[in-house]
């Protein structure tokens, strides 16, 4: 089959490598239907994380059931699916707590930028379509494997609710998806930091209602000039960078909250500060599964349609324009077709 595989920073090529098999009997292999670059991809591609090996890439599918193993219940061959980029048994206290990315069997679905996928504890991770959805969704769904999943768990860790006002940082997939998921949880007010045109316009499509162009201490100073002073009951940190947090933290009032889906590099935050500020903190890597039903529910019904972070294309075997557009920042977020 053609797969993706990093070779090194930089280096990204399509190969033939062999089809997954079932290991486990709570496996399933899928046939996927669309896969994607995700912004957490740039960080091997960029050598922030180091690529110690030829290693398959992706983390992001939706597909067809093609096989289960021998104690696979729920899920059936030919079903349309969607998972988590980590695998959970959906049974155990953590996710039963809906905490399933810290799943006490979690395991990392990688490699998911090629033709087949194999996924572990195939009934806990998978979400399954009543029938194939139309080809319009594909893009939407796709989305909820990852990056609307998790902007929408940041706005739930910000504790966004009806009425509040809430702060994204980060235009990226996710920062986008997190303004979609503040305007369904009701915030009045959605301020996105912003600085490039067309994800601006992406971000007042999706409900933001203020763009805020600065960064650093110019951005906290806009924020809070917009809030009376005060700064934002909720503040979603979508970039995971020094500057990204010091600047969400700063920007909530004292007694609101910051989720942060942005996957920490380099960050500290300083106790002092924390302890003054009053400022409640939780992040994490986003339990999509819980999310994954009434996120397809709201895609379904035309509620959201988070598929437009998409605005590149390509054939699989174009993977590497995918990763270059990306990291030159022409493109959000690039899908790809097996
Ligand atoms: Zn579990």
């Amino acid at each position: 089959m053609r797969a993706t595989v990093i070779h090194a920073p930089g280096d990204i090529r399509v190969e033939n490598l062999s089809e997954p098999k079932i290991l486990a009997p709570t496996d399933a292999v899928i046939r996927t239907v669309a896969a994607c670059v995700c912004g957490s991809d740039l960080w091997d591609y960029r050598g922030i994380n180091e690529v110690a090996r030829p290693t398959p890439i992706g983390h992001e599918y939706v597909g067809v059931v093609e096989e289960t193993g021998a104690q696979v219940r729920d899920i059936k061959p030919g079903q349309f699916v969607i998972g988590s980029f980590f695998a959970s048994d959906n049974t155990c206290p953590n996710c039963r707590a809906g905490y399933q990315t810290s799943c006490l069997h979690r395991e990392f679905v990688g490699g998911c930028q090629a033709e087949y996928i194999r996924v572990p504890l195939a009934d806990g991770t998978l979400v399954a379509l009543d029938g194939q959805p139309d080809e319009k969704f594909v893009p939407s769904l796709l989305t909820l494997s990852d990056v609307m999943g998790t902007g929408w768990y940041a706005a739930v860790a910000a504790e966004v609710k009806p009425g509040s006002t809430a702060v994204v940082v980060g235009d990226g997939a996710v920062g986008l998806s997190g303004v979609i998921a503040a305007r369904e949880l009701g915030a009045e007010r959605i301020i996105a930091m912003s600085r490039h045109a067309s994800r601006q316009r992406l971000a007042t499509e999706f409900g933001a209602t203020d763009i805020v162009a600065e960064r650093g201490e110019a951005g906290v100073a806009r924020v809070r000039e917009l809030t009376g002073g005060i700064g934002a009951d909720s503040v979603l940190e979508c970039v995971g960078t020094q500057e990204s947090m010091r600047q969400a933290v700063r920007a909530t009032r004292p007694g609101g909250n910051v989720g942060f889906v942005g996957v920490p590099h380099d960050v500290a935050v300083d106790g002092q500060e924390l302890f003054f500020s009053h400022v409640g903190l939780r992040g994490g890597p986003a339990p999509v599964r819980r999310f994954l039903p009434d996120l397809i529910e709201r895609v379904l019904g035309g509620r959201i349609e988070p598929g437009k972070v998409f605005d590149l294309a390509l054939p699989l075997d174009e993977a590497a324009e995918g990763y270059r557009a990306m990291d030159e920042r022409r493109a959000i977020k690039t899908l790809l077709r097996p």
